[in-house]
Parts: C-alpha cells; sequence; structure tokens
C-alpha cells in the first residue's frame, strides 16, 4: 500500500504561512508539558538546539549522543559560515533573495513553503547565537562581518574564522549544559540508537545500546526527534567524521518512516584530493576559500610543471571563464562537475592527476598575507599540516569529495516523517536543500529546525493527539530488544575473514564509481548488481573481533556498515529511476548541448519518498508533487 503524502503546507500567502502556521497550531499549557517526555537522538546543532530549547520551554527531554559527550558531534566540523538574510552589507539581500537563491540552489526540487521560512528564521538564529555569546566575526566598528559563498551574489555568511560549527556547538552545547544541570535534559552520551518503537502507529520510543557496557535499553516518550546528521560515509571517504552514519534513520525507514531522495549526494569541489588506500577520511578545504582562491588547470594537458612557473596565459581559470557571472563562487554541483571535466580532459594536477589549483597569490598580493591569515589562517595551517605544502607560497590542491546528503527522512511542514510522533531535523531529513545544498545552508537549517520550528510543531502534535500511557516494559519494546539483541550476537557469531572496514571501503567504491559526481544508467544497473553481493559476503565473512558486553568499535561499526550495504542499494535505486539530472544528481543521458545538468520538470517535480516493503522486497516509489507558486521553473545559470 502506499502512502498518503500530506505536505502540510500551510494555505496563504508565502510569507505568512509560518506565523499564520505558528498561531493556527496548538499549544501545551505550561504546567502540562512536564508531564511530556520527548526522546532527542543527537546531539549537534540540530538536536542540542532542540534538546536544550524544549527542557527551557518546561518538556522532559532524553537526548542520546554516541560520542562521550555532546560537543563532540559532527557539527563541530563545519567551517565556512552560516547564512542568514540580514542584509548587514546592504547589497540587497533580503528574505526573499535566500529563498529564491536555495530554491534555485536546489535546482527546483525544494518546497516553496519550508524554503521561504527557513530565510526567515534565518535572522533569528544569528540573533540567538549572539546572544549566547558565540563570537562571529565583526568588522572594525563592531558590526557583524560577512563573506559570500557559493550560488550567492550577495554577502550574507557570518563566520567564525575557519571553525564556525564549533563556535556555533559551544553555544547549544552551553545551553544544552544548562538544561542538563536543572534537571530538564537527562543527557545519554555513548549511548547509540538501535532501533524506533512504533506502537498503535505513532512513534513511542526507542532501543539503545551502551557502547561502553553494551546493555540494550528501551526508553519510551510520547514523540521522538532524530537529529541524527548525513550519511555520506556510505561512499568510506567523506569529509564527514569517521563516527557519522545512517542507522537510526535507516532502521526508522524498516519500521515505516519514508526516506526521501537518497541519491541526493553533495560532492564538494574544495576537499584536499586522494593520496592512496591508506585513507579512511577526507578533509574539506571550506568554500570560504572561493571568495578569495582561484580555481585553476594549466590549459596544456599533463603540464607538471611547479605552478609558479606557469605564465598566466597558460593557465585556465576555468570556472571563472565558464560562470563569469558567479566565476570560483559557482555552487559546488557545478563547480565540481567543472572540476572532474578539466582533469578527465588530462589536465589535473597533482600525483594523482585528480586535482586542481586554489590560488591565493593575487589574494595576498592585493590584501596583503596578514588579511588572508586573519580569515582562513587555520585552514591554510590545517592544509600545510596534511600536505606539508604552504598555502601562502604555493597554490592548495583540490578536488571534489562526498560532503552532504540532502537525502533523508521524509518530512512535512512540521518536521514529522511518515509515522506519526516520529520528528527528523538536521541533515537527517531531507530537508530544505532540493537536489543540491547551498554554502552555509546546513547550519542555518538544522539551527532553525532546533531551537525554533521542532518546539513549536512539537507542541501542536502533543496537543493535538491521543497519546495512551505507554512504558518501557510494553511487548513492543522487549521485541524490539530482543531484535537488537539478536543483530548483535549474529555480527559477533559470523567469524569470517574479512574486516568490517574492507566491506565498507569495497562498498564505498561502489557508490562514488557508479553513484558520486555522474551517474548513468549502465552503471547504476551495475552497483544493483554488486551491493547485494557484496551485502551477502559480508553476512557471510565479516569478522567482527570482541564480544557485546564491553567496548567495541568494531561491533559499532559493523552495524553501521550493515545498514550503508543496505542504503546505498536504496541511494541507487532512486538514482536508476531519476532518469533526469538536477543539481547534484548529474544523469550523464540527460544533459544541455554545453554539459549542464538538463531537468525534466513534466515527470520528475516531485519528491522520491521511497518506503520499506519487507525483506528482500523491492521498496515502494511514493511521490509528492512539489508546487511552485511563487518562482518559475528555469534552466538553472550561473553564467
Ligand atoms: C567538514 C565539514 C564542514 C562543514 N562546514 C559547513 C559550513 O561551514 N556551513 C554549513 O552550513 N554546513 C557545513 N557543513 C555541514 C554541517 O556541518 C552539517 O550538515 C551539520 O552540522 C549537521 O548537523 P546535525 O545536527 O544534523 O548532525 P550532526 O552534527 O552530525 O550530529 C549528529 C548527532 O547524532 C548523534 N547520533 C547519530 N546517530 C546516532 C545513533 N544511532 N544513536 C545515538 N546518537 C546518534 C551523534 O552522536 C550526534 O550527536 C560541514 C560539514 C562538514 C563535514
Amino acid at each position: 500500500m502506499t502512502l498518503r503524502l500530506d505536505s502540510r503546507i500551510p494555505p496563504g500567502p508565502l510569507a505568512e504561512k509560518w506565523n499564520r502556521h505558528r498561531f493556527e497550531m496548538k499549544l501545551v499549557n505550561p504546567a502540562n508539558k512536564r508531564k511530556h517526555t520527548v526522546i532527542i537522538v543527537g546531539s549537534g546543532l540540530a538536536g542540542g538546539a532542540a534538546a536544550a530549547t524544549m527542557s527551557e520551554l518546561g518538556y522532559n527531554v532524553k537526548c542520546f549522543c554516541f560520542q562521550d559527550s555532546p560537543r563532540r558531534a559532527h557539527s563541530i566540523a563545519a567551517q565556512g559560515g552560516i547564512n542568514a538574510a540580514k542584509n548587514y552589507q546592504n547589497d540587497g539581500d533580503s528574505i526573499y533573495r535566500l529563498f529564491y537563491d536555495t530554491i534555485k540552489g536546489g535546482d527546483f526540487r525544494s518546497r516553496e513553503g519550508n524554503v521561504y521560512r527557513l530565510a526567515e528564521l534565518s535572522v533569528n538564529i544569528i540573533d540567538q547565537c549572539v546572544a549566547q555569546g558565540v563570537p562571529f566575526a565583526r568588522e572594525y566598528g563592531g558590526l557583524l562581518s560577512n563573506r559570500s559563498f557559493g550560488g550567492a551574489q550577495v554577502s550574507r555568511t557570518f563566520y567564525a574564522r575557519g571553525q564556525t560549527g564549533q563556535q556555533l556547538l559551544l553555544g547549544a552545547y552551553q545551553a544544552l549544559e544548562r538544561q542538563i544541570a536543572r534537571g530538564g535534559v537527562k543527557m545519554f552520551p555513548r549511548t547509540e540508537m538501535l532501533d524506533l518503537v512504533v506502537i498503535d502507529g505513532k512513534a513511542r520510543g526507542i532501543v539503545t545500546r551502551d557502547l561502553v557496557t553494551g546493555a540494550i535499553e528501551s526508553h519510551a516518550a510520547e514523540a521522538v526527534v532524530l537529529a541524527t546528521g548525513g550519511y555520506g560515509n556510505v561512499y568510506y571517504l567523506s569529509t564527514n567524521a569517521q563516527g557519522s552514519n545512517a542507522t537510526a534513520i535507516w532502521r526508522a525507514y524498516k519500521r515505516g518512516a519514508a526516506f526521501a531522495n537518497p541519491c541526493f549526494t553533495q560532492i564538494h569541489p574544495t576537499c584536499i584530493p586522494v593520496t592512496g588506500e591508506h585513507q579512511s577520511k577526507l578533509t574539506l578545504m571550506s568554500e570560504s576559500l572561493r571568495n578569495d582562491g582561484r580555481v585553476w588547470v594549466p590549459k596544456k594537458a599533463g603540464d607538471k610543471r611547479d605552478p609558479r612557473q606557469i605564465p598566466e596565459n597558460e593557465r585556465d581559470y576555468f570556472l571563472e571563464r565558464k560562470y563569469p557571472a558567479f566565476g570560483n563562487l559557482a555552487p559546488r554541483d557545478i563547480a565540481s562537475r567543472a572540476a572532474k571535466e578539466v582533469c578527465d580532459e588530462g589536465r589535473g594536477v597533482g600525483p594523482s592527476g585528480l586535482g586542481v589549483f586554489l590560488d591565493f597569490a593575487d589574494a595576498i598580493k592585493r590584501l596583503g598575507r596578514a588579511v588572508i591569515e586573519e580569515r582562513y589562517g587555520n585552514l591554510f595551517e590545517m592544509y600545510e599540516r596534511i600536505t606539508d605544502e604552504n598555502p601562502y607560497e604555493v597554490p592548495m590542491r583540490i578536488y571534489p569529495a562526498v560532503h552532504y546528503t540532502m537525502g533523508g527522512l521524509w518530512v512535512d511542514y512540521n518536521l514529522m516523517g511518515t509515522i506519526d510522533g516520529l520528528h527528523v531535523t538536521g541533515e537527517a531529513n531531507f530537508s530544505d536543500h532540493g537536489a543540491n545544498r547551498l554554502g552555509a545552508s546546513a547550519l542555518m537549517q538544522g539551527l532553525a529546525d532546533g531551537y525554533f520550528i521542532i518546539p513549536s510543531t512539537i507542541g501542536n502534535y502533543l496537543a493535538s493527539s491521543k497519546l495512551e500511557k505507554v512504558d518501557a516494559s510494553h511487548p513492543a519494546f522487549k521485541a524490539a530488544e530482543g531484535e537488537v539483541a539478536a543483530t548483535t550476537r549474529k555480527l559477533l557469531s559470523i567469524d569470517g575473514k574479512r574486516t568490517v572496514s574492507s566491506f565498507h571501503r569495497e562498498l564505498g567504491k561502489i557508490m562514488w564509481e557508479y553513484c558520486g559526481m555522474s551517474r548513468n544508467e549502465a552503471g547504476l544497473r551495475t552497483a544493483l548488481k554488486k551491493i547485494p553481493e557484496l551485502r551477502a559476503e559480508f553476512w557471510r565473512d565479516v569478522n567482527v573481533p570482541g564480544s557485546d558486553a564491553e567496548l567495541n568499535q568494531a561491533l559499532e561499526k559493523a552495524g553501521r556498515v550493515a545498514d550503508f550495504l543496505e542504503l546505498g542499494e536504496l541511494m541507487c535505486l532512486d538514482a536508476l529511476h531519476r532518469t533526469e539530472s538536477c543539481g547534484a544528481h548529474f544523469r550523464e543521458e540527460s544533459q544541455t548541448p554545453d554539459g549542464e545538468a538538463l531537468r525534466d520538470d513534466e515527470k520528475f517535480a516531485y519528491v522520491a519518498a521511497w518506503q520499506y516493503a519487507g525483506e528482500g522486497k523491492i521498496p515502494i516509489l511514493n511521490k509528492e508533487p512539489l508546487v511552485f507558486e511563487n518562482v518559475k521553473l528555469s534552466q538553472r545559470s550561473y553564467k
């Protein structure tokens, strides 16, 4: 049976939808809030902000993370900045412009209502964070400073050097710690959610494993929020933290939550190139660097000269040449494909030939080294430590790498999934970014979800739902605990010959080759054959040492890789069915004469929401049509 996907976008003019909705939503009486328990899985920007705010409002919150402290969530890695339509630069920005840039940047595959709300809330986020003491960069006169990010012609990105995520997370973390100390939030670090419990069609809790003792436990609540981040690590090599995984959302999918646009993956153009098989992680060089760095390759294929010896007229500043209006700040999907194209022509640089230069020589000449150091000092230092090359003197070498997942669990305007009571925020939901996220918009979305949207919409859910009293002794919890324990035992009992990482690496290679920067029918069909074979081998031959009654990182990883081995297949299925190109999803069969993504709005202006159909069965495709009342669908151009 297919699902009824009701996006619940409020009626009325775009600019009034959220306010009107907030007014029309039901409220929970302040004295009754403490009677409700809300589970929040994840303590990154999306989860940490939600947990602190819900507790501040008076709800009982249980918050979970797999790290030893909430402040180690992967959000801490975010470098470049956070967007907001403050128009401090007086350069023509507005809420509408941020809305439009985001819809266009996502190649018209996101909802107008959600995106407008995001742009509207962006301004409140900055105020909230400043009030918390987040040390955003400032101008000489004290005003907050801005820089530009890809896909925008205004400067609207607020930043704290190259550590914006860290500073924002410290803000959210302090707010969270205050509530932990107050007793409003009970924090469960080093605890991994391994199942969602659904009773009478409603999400009523989770089953967890204590990563230190191995104890499996149940937690009941009136509502569950998953803020568990993105699943880019399905590709093995990505800019994500090692621990980032899909387990929470994948297990929720298998309990009935629809998974939207799983194939929409962002490949970031500016990462340090891969150096060899030994690597388990890639490093991002923030997009903010493209404010001052110029991207180029030699005009001649196979030119291996020291870049400083290559004269100006023998260089191809290919982004400036191809996209004069946006230049080096062309959006990520477009900049990545352009880099791949010049490397495919044999003009790539560095030992592997899979690299392009990001050159600061002009900016240093124009602004002086001190200014560049002030703007990007920590990024330059990080680059030098990793590559042993000094980017003040030699151009950086960069290449695209997997970075962010626009896909995720389907949610309506209230951020509720297809299971009542299950809410999904931050990178874990399919979000507001369509087929391509603009830089500096993930932090904005996670914090809009956590600080401003979820606290209102969960109140509405609780006030308008009839929820029977349920506790962790309910048979549904016991059954889920049994399944979790059985899977854990099975992983340990196989006692095969291959490490978990070797399976993960092989899956990553399949995904990168066939479902990476560009995709075609034959390749996707190959992947759809290879992945189930690899999965079968995993369950036959994986080796997970140790026991389940202790800290066992191989066991943790095995569970996550088992889920990636299923999710990867769904991603390829989604990519195969969407025969158009849009944003980061580039189907080679669908391109314009000059090689840009060619959408097919007639056939594909919808969200693809996949529904689990059971073990070994093909998932069911549900479609949520996208309705555009305010913007005109057009060929995306940055020329
Ligand atoms: C290197 C890098 C730089 C970036 N820079 C920027 C930038 O400058 N601007 C921008 O806007 N975006 C940036 N992004 C993207 C942005 O950082 C992320 O999209 C965002 O921080 C995700 O936040 P989140 O709260 O959704 O998830 P996360 O911060 O990933 O948090 C996930 C949380 O869920 C928990 N969790 C996960 N699974 C489980 C489980 N099964 N059980 C229990 N807990 C679980 C984790 O412990 C963690 O607390 C960057 C991303 C990377 C990789």
